[in-house]
């Protein structure tokens, strides 16, 4: 182990997090180690973080950590996928990387540390608060999460921060610990392009392998590349190549007045009992109609379709969709599987999901109906905040 991260572990121990978290990696049968996930330790007290130099007048960031692969503990140096994730501590790791006091006074929150899909949506609530907290005195924030379902924590804090200023959500593919890491260039410019202000009223922006995506179109499109994330179709919002931080184009959040900027989400005006359940219901050839009625016995406010094409689905999930429609009232969103393209399938009780894929459509459903329960509300939303389209004002 490297004088790295005896130290990390010991910092591990020191805090008491869970014997879980602090564990040697494991390599379970049949399981990649890169599929183990930790505890999570939702709002643990931010260690000392950074302290940054006294009279600077470099930018505020705060680095808020949830775990994920970049803090991950390989086995050893070379040990690409047998690793334990949200092991190491964002202190530690800030501490240990070059340079970042010559570009942002960094200072740091473990908000917990866990692979990313160990998260709840009630846990993500909480994120987004603190995220809005620390932008009091911040000039940005990066949170730094696992992969596997980063896209949707990004997407959940563009929905729900309410403040303008720069939110980089960032990870890595490689653990910390072994040779050729992504993990310590991906941390090191997340910093910088949240220090740098070039997204600020962009909403969260997305950020490894020096790009940067918006949350609401970005993918996880490999499932161990480091250039996993894409926005099909579309592309990324620019680059950072070392001094530089190139925005070469801007999602149509930005273009809204700063009286409209911010979402209807606003988290501080609703408990976490109010968050409404949301699910997603994938069609194939002869897809039947199980998925959808176990999600509605199983008390889902809202279902999202992944559809064939252009957002079809079975006969018989289109029958069992039409009765939890008369029935139940559920609410759908029509999407595709293809993985990019726009969506039109509207009717009674159903909103076209546009080019969002399922995943984020689930959450911008789930939002909606955790405020409203009123169908056309529901559909306004999707086509004013929910929305891609540019729309350049009269001249
Ligand atoms: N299993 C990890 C997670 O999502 C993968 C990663 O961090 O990239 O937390």
């Amino acid at each position: 182990m490297s004088t790295m991260s005896k130290k990390v572990m010991k910092t591990v121990l020191a805090l008491g997090l869970t014997a879980a978290a602090a564990a040697p990696v494991v390599r379970l049968p049949g399981v990649s180690a890169a599929e183990v996930t930790g505890t999570v330790v939702a709002s643990t007290p931010a260690p000392a973080g950074t302290v940054p130099a006294a009279a600077s007048t470099l930018p505020k960031v705060e680095v808020i950590a949830t775990g994920g692969t970049i803090a991950g503990q390989s086995a050893d140096a070379t040990s690409f996928a047998n690793y334990r994730a949200g092991t190491l501590l964002i202190a530690d790791m800030v501490a240990e990387l070059p340079d970042k006091d010559k570009i942002a006074q960094v200072s740091t929150y473990q908000f917990g540390n866990s692979g990313s899909s160990a998260y709840s949506i009630a846990d993500l609530y909480d994120l987004s608060l603190r995220v809005d907290e620390a932008l009091k005195t911040q000039d940005g924030v990066v949170v730094t999460s696992g992969t596997d379902t980063m896209e949707e924590i990004a997407y959940f804090l563009d929905l729900t921060v309410r403040s303008s200023k720069p939110v980089v959500v960032t990870g890595s593919m490689r653990p910390w610990t072994v040779i050729g890491s992504d993990a310590q260039a991906n941390l090191y410019n997340a910093i910088k392009l949240a220090a740098s202000g070039k997204t600020k009223y962009f909403g969260t922006v997305l950020m490894l392998n020096d790009e940067f995506h918006a949350a609401r179109e970005v993918t996880k499109s490999n499932s161990y590349r480091t250039d996993t994330f894409v926005t099909p179709e579309l592309g990324a919002l620019g680059y950072i190549d070392e001094a530089g931080v190139r925005v070469y184009r801007a999602p149509q959040r930005a273009l809204l007045s700063a009286a409209n900027w911010t979402t209807p989400f606003d988290l501080a005006k609703i408990g976490k009992k109010d968050l409404a359940k949301v699910e997603i219901a994938y069609s194939y050839q002869d897809a039947g109609a199980g998925a959808i009625a176990a999600f509605v016995a199983g008390g889902a406010d809202g279902i999202v379709t992944a559809g064939t094409g252009a957002g079809g689905i079975s006969r018989a999930m289109s029958a069992e969709r039409t009765a939890a429609i008369e029935d139940h009232g559920t609410i759908f969103v029509a999407t595709t599987r293809t993985g990019s393209g726009s969506n039109y399938s509207s009717g009674k009780n159903i909103i076209a999901g546009d080019n969002l894929n399922a995943a984020h459509a689930r959450l911008m459903l789930l939002l909606s109906l955790s405020f409203s329960q009123d169908f056309d509300t529901v559909k306004g939303w999707f086509e004013t905040y929910g929305a891609a389209q540019v729309s350049v004002p009269e001249k």
